[in-house]
């Protein structure tokens, strides 16, 4: 696990400008290293003190997410969730109807990568994928109309 002081590091170097609020919201990633909303961070960030209001809470998250530190995953029901980027990348199934979400690991997007490189020249960055879809419980319940909810 990569601590803040690593990464506020790591940004230093780059000659980076960090501000307190860039930091916090650091801090608290590496603290809660899970899905995280918006809320979720702005929550943990008033435990620490500090009322960022969501707007400030959603700049700072996207460009932590430019800079490649933080994945940003649209997971449906569930929200938006912000997520550390981890050593090893991981990404969902989640069901349209019953919003259940199944976590599937990093190599089967491998074979995908690579036909974006060889077939387009395109470097993909696939953080944190979610794919919509239907569970198998829901595909047997719900027949007649596969994607209403
Ligand atoms: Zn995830
Ligand atoms: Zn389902």
């Amino acid at each position: 696990m990569v601590s803040s002081e690593t990464i506020i590091e790591r940004l230093r170097e780059q000659g980076i400008r960090l501000t307190i609020q860039r930091q916090l919201v650091i801090e608290v990633l590496c603290q809660h290293n899970d899905h995280l909303l918006i809320q979720d961070v702005q929550q943990f960030l008033l435990q620490k003190g500090v009322d960022l209001n969501e707007t400030t809470v959603y700049r700072i998250l996207q460009w932590l997410k430019n800079l490649g530190i933080v994945s940003q995953t649209d997971l449906g029901q569930s929200g938006v969730a912000y997520q550390l980027m981890g050593e090893e990348p991981h990404h969902h199934l989640v069901c349209l109807s019953c919003g259940k979400i199944i976590t599937v690991d990093n190599s089967l997007f491998l074979p995908l990568s690579n036909t974006l490189r060889t077939q387009f020249g395109f470097e993909p960055r696939i953080d944190h994928m979610a794919i919509f879809g239907l569970c198998s419980v829901c595909q047997q319940q719900d027949d007649s109309a596969p994607l209403s909810s």
